[in-house]
């Protein structure tokens, strides 16, 4: 992009007069410097290749407990060995210009110790799905990064790819009228033992990992938060391998005008779809929640829609939230919400099956 291009972009976006002093308000052409915190699959597969193509952010420090590993991703993204931290030397971020955006990317019950610890350094934080692995934690990552005055945001990369903005924009027009019957699912077959079986690092089974894509699917559908949930967790084909969580769960929620999403997630299946239908007409996708190659179609017809890369998108629109001053789309608000229809669920599934109002 040209020079001008991007300065009007930010100018326009009043990025001058909102932006704080500390981040680069002279300097719009600097790029927000971001540190990933977990070199694991997600930050290995997907962050660190589309930080390479974002507009207003690149990658210039991360936090890992493998300081070999570390230097690697140094010497590969070209930054200083000396902006490699530990989990337990986070508090050394605070010194360190070169960081604007603290990106974690652990295990979710990780996530207040990780963003904690990057609102104290002074970073405005970007925070994985599912937020934390209860409403409480929820609130206590708020907390802290209001406490620091850092911006929060969270990885809900589907808000920035275009076949989901076609339901937002349906929902914003009304043209369909509201969609009030929905179905959804996502779900693949776990085979190697990791932290998505383990209550105590995941917070609960494939719903939290999976399902909270349905979930977020069903309230943009809705244009609502969803008053109440009804769930059921099936059987467990192998046990053994999932000791404390759920296999599969089944659940319904209900909106406050009346409209219905049925839901279901699985380690134990193959699903990856989300129906939306109205007086009016339908939409659906189909894959829904990949991060490319999603395909669907509406009443209308086929949607030609080009990909795009949702992770690029998401953090350049963080930054540039940092930037003009602006809250995210996708605050710690909404991670909250989706946590407290996550524990309506389990709660209706561990009450057999009752009606549990999302509080
Ligand atoms: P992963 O297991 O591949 O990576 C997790 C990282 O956390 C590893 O680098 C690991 O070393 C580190 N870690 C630090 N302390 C740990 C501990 N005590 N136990 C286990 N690992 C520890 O997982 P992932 O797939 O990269 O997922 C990480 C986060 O990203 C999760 O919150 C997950 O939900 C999220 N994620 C989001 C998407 C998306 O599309 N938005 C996709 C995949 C994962």
């Amino acid at each position: 992009m040209s020079s001008r291009r991007r300065f009007l972009e930010l100018s326009a976006a009043g990025a001058f007069a909102l932006a704080s002093p500390r981040l680069h308000a002279k300097d719009p052409m600097k790029k927000l410097g971001v540190a990933l915190v977990g070199l694991g699959m997600y930050s290995t597969g997907q962050l660190g290749p589309a930080l390479k193509q974002t507009k207003h952010c690149r990658l210039s420090a991360v936090v890992t407990g493998s300081p070999e590993k570390g230097r690697q991703w140094a010497r590969d993204y070209g930054f200083p060995e000396s902006s490699v931290y530990g989990y337990d030397t986070m508090g050394r971020l605070a010194d360190n210009k070169d960081v604007d955006i603290v990106y974690v990317v652990t295990p979710p019950a990780l996530h207040a110790r990780d963003c904690i610890a990057a609102a104290k350094a002074g970073k405005h934080v970007l925070c994985e799905k599912p937020m934390e692995v209860s409403t409480a934690q929820c609130d206590v990552i708020i907390n802290a990064c209001k406490a620091a005055g850092v911006k929060l945001s969270i990885g809900y990369r589907l808000h920035f790819d275009p076949f989901h903005e076609e339901l937002r924009k349906l929902v914003r027009s009304q043209e369909f009228g509201p969609f009030m019957t929905m179905t959804g699912g996502f779900a693949f077959s776990m085979q190697k033992a990791q932290w998505r079986a383990e209550k105590a690092l995941a917070g609960g089974g494939p719903l939290m990992d999976l399902g909270i894509y349905v979930v977020q699917e069903a309230c943009m559908a809705a244009g609502a938060t969803p008053v109440a949930a009804t769930a059921t967790v099936h059987p467990k084909k192998r046990p053994e391998f999932f000791k404390d969580v759920e296999e599969s769960i089944s659940w319904t929620l209900e909106f406050p005008n009346g409209a219905k999403c049925e839901s279901f997630t699985s380690y134990d299946a193959g699903r990856n779809d989300f129906r939306a239908e109205a007086k009016g007409g339908w939409f659906e996708l189909k894959p829904a929640f990949n991060y490319g190659g999603i395909a669907g179609a509406t009443s209308r017809g086929p949607l030609v829609i080009a990909g795009v890369n949702q992770q690029a998108l998401q953090m350049d629109d963080f930054a540039l939230c940092v930037l003009n001053g602006q809250e995210s789309r996708v605050g710690g608000a909404m991670g909250r919400r989706d946590m407290a229809i996550v524990e309506a669920i389990y709660a209706s599934a561990a009450g057999g099956g009752k009606r549990v109002e999302v509080r």
